[in-house]
């Protein structure tokens, strides 16, 4: 190849990254079908956020079905979760601590509904509070965030004390609410350094309130995020001390 055939590939190749494909001489509408592979077919859940919220899709797997705790064990020593089950919700119970699922995670697709109590007790943190730990570690909070000032970046939808939820979509005390996350987890090489950080989308009642947002590491309660190497990990739900109930867990592998 001369040296002006080598400039024009390279030049030709590096545009059709962003723009040209080879051009096939005659094009017809069948050219650009794609046939191959099928998309598999999934039975969408049924939809009633009043009554019975979002049920799983057919690939789903279910973590809460309403009936039992049996996908979930205590987080502080791996025991029978304790928290109480009734009218198809789960319920933080009374000094109970967190749970979390038997089984754990990477990549995901994880829809998760939630009622703070309709008797407001509290103010600020202290009203509504529980959390979703994406893989253990990382909160995406719960919280009564109806008319209830508190710091942006701890309120619903917030990935906790790191980034704010872009708007407020939260639904009054007492009724059911739900998150739809798109979570990938972080990578690290074999000395621990994280290449990239695990990212999270998040809709709030349908609206979107995380995009393609970077975690920047755990996210404590005091301090800023240290980050450590880690597998797959849990969904871990959080006992704050307020009655929070969850229904139609499930999550979907990617
Ligand atoms: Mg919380």
């Amino acid at each position: 190849m001369k040296k002006s055939a080598l400039t024009l590939a390279f030049l030709t190749g590096a545009a059709g990254l962003a723009l040209a494909q080879p051009q096939p001489s005659k094009q017809t509408p069948e050219s650009t079908e794609i046939w191959e592979p099928v998309p598999r077919i999934v039975t969408a859940g049924t939809s009633s956020p009043a009554a019975s919220g979002l049920t799983a899709p057919s690939d789903a797997i279910v973590l809460f079905d309403g009936k039992n705790l049996n996908n979930w064990v205590s987080s502080k020593d791996g025991s029978a979760a304790k928290w109480t089950v009734a009218d198809n919700a789960m319920t933080v119970a009374k000094g109970a601590g967190d749970i979390q699922t038997k089984q754990e995670f990477e990549d995901y697709q994880l829809h998760i509904e939630f009622r703070a109590p309709s008797e407001v007790v509290g103010t600020g943190q202290g009203r509504g509070n529980s959390g979703i730990f994406m893989q253990g570690i990382y909160e995406l909070q719960v919280l009564d965030s109806y008319d209830n000032r508190t710091y942006s970046n701890g309120q619903a939808g917030s990935i906790y004390k790191q980034t704010m939820p872009l708007v407020n979509a939260s639904r009054k005390p007492g009724e059911w609410q739900m998150y739809d996350v798109i979570y990938t987890a972080p990578k690290f090489n074999k000395d621990g350094m994280m290449l990239a950080p695990p990212y999270i989308t998040v809709l709030h009642n349908g609206v979107l309130v995380q995009n393609h947002t970077a975690i920047k590491g755990p996210t404590p309660y005091v301090g800023l995020p240290i980050v450590k190497p880690h597998g797959k990990g849990p969904i871990k739900l959080q006992d704050h001390g307020n009655p929070t109930s969850f229904r139609n867990v499930w999550i979907r592998e990617l």
